[in-house]
């Protein structure tokens, strides 16, 4: 099943606006990176330009979209001339996308279906480009829809979300994407399905990616590293930091490991049947026998400054040096 079918109250939403066959000019859709939104917007702009009268039960039951006809296949490759998708250009959505984006709304559609704007990362217009765009939003061409999509509606302009219908997508819950690992990864252990669910955070995308990136071998790597580290001192430290910052979206995954994996050599202390690595159970028991609360807590810290370090663009290396050189035992606090 594709993220996006978890997302029942948000598509239900979406099936009663197509069911009153009265859409709105704007919609905003709102909730955390990889939870089929971009999916659901394109889902949606299919279904309201299908030329099958019946539709489809894609994503909206009866009112979905039949995924086959010549304008869904279009809109699917997103090749369709009514359905304008706009990307963000580098950091931002810029003025003079929103300038080109407005010259093509002044004229009519090319069919005779719902002209559909998508913006996947509206959170990205810049004030100026967000302020022509409300200007559009404020007064809709004909058979116009803007899709705007964003992580919270706090971080595009008031003016824009007020004049558009929020739906939100929820974090898929963990018993629901541990089911979904059960059933896509048959070969994975259902204490190990269990971890990868809880690391997700409630998006599927994250978790086929962790189970696509052989995650769990990688956290067993990291925990027989951490362990390795109290024994090897500096050396062990800065060979370690090498490694695991060479690649930068690896290096965001193997941080999400070891914090996790030293929430469990601490929770192991006070309700050992919680947790997440369950399958490393053994071996969670036996670094926490060897690391009080009162290590760990400081541990805890440098992993929340290594993070936040990370989020500041701090050369990676160093700011993996300085938590494993903590971790290590070579730093105080
Ligand atoms: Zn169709």
């Amino acid at each position: 099943m594709e993220p996006v079918t978890y997302q029942k109250r948000a598509l239900g939403f979406l099936s009663r606006i197509l069911a009153s066959g009265d859409l709105p000019g704007s919609l905003l859709f709102t909730g955390d990176p990889g939870l089929g939104k971009r999916e659901a917007a394109l889902a949606f702009a299919m279904a309201a330009n299908c030329q099958t009268p019946a539709g489809g039960p894609y994503l909206f039951g009866e009112h979905g979209p039949c995924g086959a006809c010549p304008s869904c296949k279009k809109i699917r490759a997103q090749s369709h001339p009514d359905v304008l998708v706009v990307e963000r250009s580098g950091a931002h959505v810029r003025i003079v996308q929103v300038r080109a984006l407005l010259e093509t709304l002044a004229m009519r559609p090319h069919g005779s279906g719902t002209r559909v704007v998508i913006l996947p990362e509206a959170q990205a217009l810049n004030r100026e480009a967000g302020n022509a765009l409300l200007k559009v939003v404020e007064e809709p061409p004909e058979r116009t829809l803007f899709i705007l999509i964003a992580p919270e509606a706090s971080r595009i302009l008031p003016t824009l979300v007020s004049r558009s219908h929020e739906i939100r997508f929820f974090p898929v819950p963990e018993g629901d994407i541990a089911r979904w690992i059960a059933e896509n990864r048959p070969g994975t252990a259902p204490e190990a399905g269990r971890a990868l669910a809880v690391l997700s955070r409630g998006s599927l995308v994250r978790a086929r990616e962790l189970a696509e990136s052989n995650g769990l071998a990688r956290r067993d790597f990291l925990a027989r590293e951490l362990a390795a580290l109290a024994r090897g001192g500096v050396r062990r430290a800065m060979m370690l930091a090498d490694l695991v910052s060479r690649d930068k979206d690896q290096a965001a995954r193997d941080l999400e490991w070891i914090a996790l994996w030293l929430r469990d050599l601490l929770v192991r202390h006070y309700a050992p049947e919680r947790i997440v690595n369950a399958d490393l159970a053994a071996e969670v028991e036996r670094q926490a026998g060897a690391a009080g609360p009162e290590r760990l807590l400081p541990h805890l810290a440098a992993v929340a400054d290594c993070e936040r370090d990370l989020a500041k663009n701090v050369n990676p290396r160093m700011a993996f040096e300085a938590l494993f050189l903590q971790l290590a035992g070579m730093k105080n606090g």
